[in-house]
């Protein structure tokens, strides 16, 4: 205790007591480093009282002894090399617990200036400390957080310095990194950035750029705004204004995105281009039937415009019962199938097509469906087509109908499919444009009619030498022809028609009224079809007329005689058989007369062969020109002839056969013949018995030898008396 008598000379009294009321711990040693003084807030710091502290040393609240002894140092110091010290120290307080204090020192000097102890101002920094690590802390786990996202983060405080920025963002903008540290202003790190190429300005120079740029930096609206690096890349900056005034921003490197964006708005913009050109409508429905998406031709077809189509119900616009077909469609598609199905629609553009209509279903990807496809192609054509083409068939291979009546059909068909009025297949020489069959409204247009065939369209389709149409004369190149001023008509397909590879014609459908529907490809090769099938159908009518020809000319041979051109045998027996049927049929009287030459051997024997083919030709010339039509006159051999006389009963035909023989005698004579030719004839009409010509011209040969044997050059009826038969 002695130790602790008059320690505190030192300290007057007054400063004593207002060491007492700083909020500053005080403590005063002695050079021993024994305290002398401490005041109230360093008795409240250190836990201990008053008493129990002075006239103790100090190392009892030092947490570290090795401190103690390196505090001790400052006591060895010489005192004009002293001065004031802050340390930070441990301290062990009354109550045990430990606390962290900083503490500063200052010498205390007697008035020889010896040093005489040293004053300490303490301070409990515990809190501070706990308050400095949490911050620390927290400092920390923000760069830690800020590092983990992959956008470049980025604060700016109110006069627009960096105050923090994360890896990513110095990574994003690698060039201007070393000018990224706290305290230097945006704009500095932009020009730094320029600086070193780290933008793509396009076409603006480094100050414009840099202008513009800091104007929606400070703008700092929150606003998207995207930015390309001079690498190509390009970034997504949002910035923001804080609450105290900075500006926070986060980039976003978004290069993949806009690539996938770009290729996606490409593919869509192709989708959508493919789609306009599509033929058909091409729509999307959501799964309440409202239409999401739409193509040109489905705008044309609902007659709409994208925006009043989009977002109804597309199918309201059809009458109600094709409504039905629809919504039964999208029933059947929203359960997940693909519906295809063929049906006509009255569309709101006045148009009735016969559709195929196709559904689609989309899935999401819970496999649930979540829209329809909807794609609707027109087939009305192809359908009509189809059933045209099958008409045709069923027209060309009938064996009901003849040529004419296939080429009636054909043009019926041809006025139904092209829906025009007038069908006409003409037959064309040099200018000259002949209707050979018509299909008319009311049969006007005549076969046998000719036109010029400059006044027809019909000039136009040949010299173009393949199928030509137009709906709408007026407004093509076919209103300057002449047949527009001449008939006025405004639709016209035709083709060329050809046979066996020579033009023959034309086949033509037209009407003085415009056409609704354009001509197809599918009505091009149908009219050809028809040119075609028709240009075959008269190619074979031609040879099979050949034919007949042929085998009229060989059946005319065969019954002819050839050295004096009537009937031969055979023909006249033919001929002569069926007479007498229609003669017991109609019961018209008739005479057979069979004639001979008088002493024809003597012609041959005394002239020459030659002479007796002349006079057996003059002989048969004579007879056939006293004729009449219906009369039959043949050379049965030799020079032998016999005639059937129609609608003669004996008597008259005795008168005609008198004057017959006169008139031979004049036309068979020849000069070098001595005497005159002259002929017998016997003459028979049908008896009731006689069925074939045989036994009548038995008869009439019976007369005939009756002539021969009483002297010739007569004409003899045959009677019972000569009956060959009855003889
Ligand atoms: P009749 O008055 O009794 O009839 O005596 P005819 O000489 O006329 O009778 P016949 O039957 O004896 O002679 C017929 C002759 O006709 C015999 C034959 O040579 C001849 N003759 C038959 N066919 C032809 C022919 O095509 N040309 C020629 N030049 N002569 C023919
Ligand atoms: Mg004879
Ligand atoms: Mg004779």
């Amino acid at each position: 205790m002695g130790q602790r008598a008059g320690m505190v000379e030192c300290i007057t009294l007054d400063l004593k007591q207002s060491f007492d009321e700083l909020n500053e711990c005080v403590l005063i040693t002695n050079s021993d480093r024994i305290i002398v003084f401490v005041n109230k807030a360093m008795e409240k710091l250190l836990h201990v009282a008053r008493k129990d502290l002075l006239g103790y040393t100090t190392a009892r609240f030092f947490a570290d002894s090795e401190q103690f002894e390196k505090m001790g140092e400052l006591y060895q110091t010489p005192s004009d090399q002293r001065h004031r010290q802050a340390y930070a120290l441990e301290l062990v307080l009354g109550d045990g617990t430990t606390t962290s204090a900083e503490v500063v020192s200052a010498p205390l000097f007697d008035s020889e200036h010896k040093l005489n102890g040293l004053l300490f101002f303490a301070r409990d920094v515990s809190e501070r400390k706990a308050l400095e690590e949490q911050i620390s802390d927290i400092a920390y786990t923000l760069e830690d957080a800020l590092d983990a996202i992959s956008e470049g983060f980025a604060i700016y405080d109110s006069d627009d310095r960096l105050v923090l920025c994360n890896d990513n963002y110095r990574e994003i903008y690698a060039h201007s990194a070393p000018a990224m540290f706290p305290g230097n202003s945006f704009e500095d790190i932009l020009r730094f950035g320029l600086s070193k190429n780290q933008y793509d300005t396009g076409n603006l120079n480094d100050e414009a750029w840099l202008a513009k740029r800091l104007e929606k930096h400070l703008a700092a609206e929150g606003e998207m705004i995207e930015q390309q690096l001079e690498d190509g890349r390009w970034l997504r900056i949002s910035e923001t204004r804080t609450k105290r005034g900075g500006i926070a921003g986060i980039r976003a490197d978004i290069t993949e995105l806009k690539d996938a964006r770009a290729q996606a708005e490409l593919a869509f913009k192709n989708l959508s281009l493919m789609a306009d050109n599509v033929s058909g409508s091409i729509s999307e429905v959501d799964t309440d039937g409202r239409c999401v998406f739409i193509n040109k031709t489905g705008c044309d077809w609902f007659n709409g415009t994208n925006d009043e189509l989009i977002g109804t119900r597309l199918r309201n616009r059809f009458p109600w019962k094709e409504r039905e077909i629809v919504r039964r469609i999208f029933e059947r598609a929203k359960e997940g199938k693909k519906v295809c199905e063929e049906a006509v629609f009255h569309f709101p553009d006045g148009v009735k097509r016969e559709c195929q209509f196709d559904c689609n279903p989309r899935f999401n990807e819970d496999g649930g469906v979540d829209g329809l496809v909807v794609m609707i192609s027109d087939i009305t054509d192809r359908k009509k087509t189809e059933r045209a083409l099958a008409e045709l068939y069923t027209i060309t291979s009938t064996r009901e109908l003849s040529h004419k009546e296939k080429i009636t059909e054909i043009l019926r068909l041809g006025c139904e499919h092209f829906d025009l009025e007038l069908g006409i297949i003409s037959h064309i020489v040099g200018d000259e444009y002949t209707i050979t069959q018509a299909h008319s409204p009311n049969d006007e247009l005549l076969p046998g009619t000719v036109f010029t065939l400059g006044d027809t369209y019909c000039a136009r389709t040949l010299e173009a030498d393949k199928p030509l149409a137009t709906v709408e004369a007026a407004n093509s190149e076919f209103a300057e022809h002449p047949c527009y001023e001449i008939f006025a008509l405004e639709s016209y397909i035709g083709a060329p028609l050809l046979v066996d590879g020579i033009v023959h014609g034309t086949i033509n459908f037209s009407s003085p009224k415009s056409r609704k529907r354009p001509f197809t490809s599918a009505d091009i090769q149908m009219v050809r079809q028809f040119a075609d099938w028709i240009g075959h159908e008269i190619a074979r009518q031609h040879d099979h007329q050949a034919l007949m020809d042929a085998k009229n000319d060989l059946e005319r041979v065969a019954s002819i005689d050839d050295l004096t051109q009537v009937l031969n045998r055979r023909a006249f027996l033919e001929r002569a058989n069926a007479e007498i049927h229609r003669h017991r049929r109609e019961k018209t009287p008739f005479t057979a007369v069979m004639m001979d030459i008088d002493r024809f051997k003597q012609i041959n024997d005394r002239h020459g062969h030659a002479i007796g083919d002349e006079v057996l030709r003059r002989f048969a010339n004579s007879v056939r020109g006293t004729l009449r039509v219906a009369d039959i006159f043949g050379r049965i051999g030799g020079e032998e002839f016999c005639m059937i006389l129609c609608n003669t009963n004996i008597d008259e035909a005795m008168s005609i056969c008198e004057r017959l023989r006169q008139k031979i005698s004049a036309d068979c004579h020849l000069d070098q013949l001595k005497r005159s030719v002259t002929c017998s004839m016997g003459l028979a009409t049908p008896a009731r018995e006689d069925v074939v010509f045989s036994t009548l011209m038995q008869r009439a040969d019976a007369a005939l030898y009756q002539a021969k044997a009483t002297g010739r050059d007569k004409c003899v009826p045959f009677s019972v008396a000569l009956d060959p038969v009855g003889s």
